[in-house]
């Protein structure tokens, strides 16, 4: 039985942290011009060249970004929406949660919210973890603020409806992990941790692996990626690749994930009344 009644889905979404990816860390960054480059090249060339791809498939998707970047790059924003992809929330200037105390938390929040608010007209659905990590107060947080979605753990591979506070809740969990992930691939840094160069084929053969086995089980595919980096044009063939793979499979959705949430999420919570029986 599918999951949904569209069929397999599979989310290709862009964290498109630009600056923000070193800047979160430490914000003294903003000194050294050249690490702030590789990041400027998410909104300077990477976006674009991601943007003319999915257009090329007829293909929407879902762009998480920190409000940050939505207020220093709005015309690109713009660009975004009027192609038809989401914006969700990134929180507002990706510093880890770690380092946030409660009220720090909720500004970032706050200020994340209204950004996206300002720019496409409505409330956020959907919100990402920068560097996935979490505090005791985010999950009760993304409820209070009435998100449909939230997409950081790693514990699945279908979607969940979350209990928060041991509470059921309408917040669906789209889960991926880190091999779905451009960054463990990629992500070449003197600062960062993670300092490795793979080739793209070698993300191509993972993701079409992962893509055949989730497939077969009837699962969900969310890949989580980064403008700065799968913009490149090596990686960009790749995640090509995975798109022509994808279409020839005929149960293929993809799709905004603020679309196929409310198209999963009554199956889901029949699901759980069943389980309560
Ligand atoms: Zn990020």
């Amino acid at each position: 039985m599918p999951l949904t009644p569209s069929g397999f889905p599979l989310f290709l979404t862009f964290d498109l942290d630009c600056e923000t990816m070193w800047t979160g860390r430490d914000p003294a960054y903003a000194n050294r011009p050249i690490l702030m480059s590789q990041g400027a090249y998410g909104w300077k060339v990477g976006a674009g060249r991601v943007l003319n791809l999915l257009d090329r498939y007829g293909l929407k998707a879902t762009f998480f970004v920190p409000g940050l970047i939505i207020d220093q790059r709005e015309a690109l924003i713009v660009e975004i929406l009027r192609r038809g992809h989401e914006i969700a929330h990134h929180s507002y200037t990706h510093t880890w949660i770690l380092n946030l105390t409660p009220d720090q938390e909720r500004e970032e929040m706050e200020k994340g919210f209204q950004s996206i608010k300002r720019v496409t007209g409505r409330a956020p659905r959907g919100w990402r973890s920068p560097a996935a990590e979490l505090s005791p107060i985010t999950m009760p947080m993304l409820v209070e603020y009435n998100f449909d979605y939230s997409s950081n753990f790693f514990d699945d591979d279908s979607p969940y409806l979350h209990t928060v506070n041991g509470q059921d809740t309408k917040l669906v969990e789209l889960p991926f992990r880190w091999v779905l992930d451009d960054a463990p691939f990629f992500q070449y840094s003197i600062v960062l941790p993670g300092r490795t160069m793979q080739s793209p084929s070698a993300l191509l053969e993972a993701w079409k692996s992962e893509f055949d086995v989730l497939y077969a089980e009837d699962r969900m595919m969310m890949v989580a990626m980064h403008p700065e980096i799968i913009g490149q044009p090596s990686r960009i063939k790749a995640l090509e690749g995975l798109i022509e793979h994808a279409l020839k499979h005929p149960k293929v959705w993809i799709g905004r994930c603020d679309e196929l949430v409310k198209d999963i999420r009554p199956g889901l919570e029949r699901a759980r009344l069943e389980a309560c029986k």
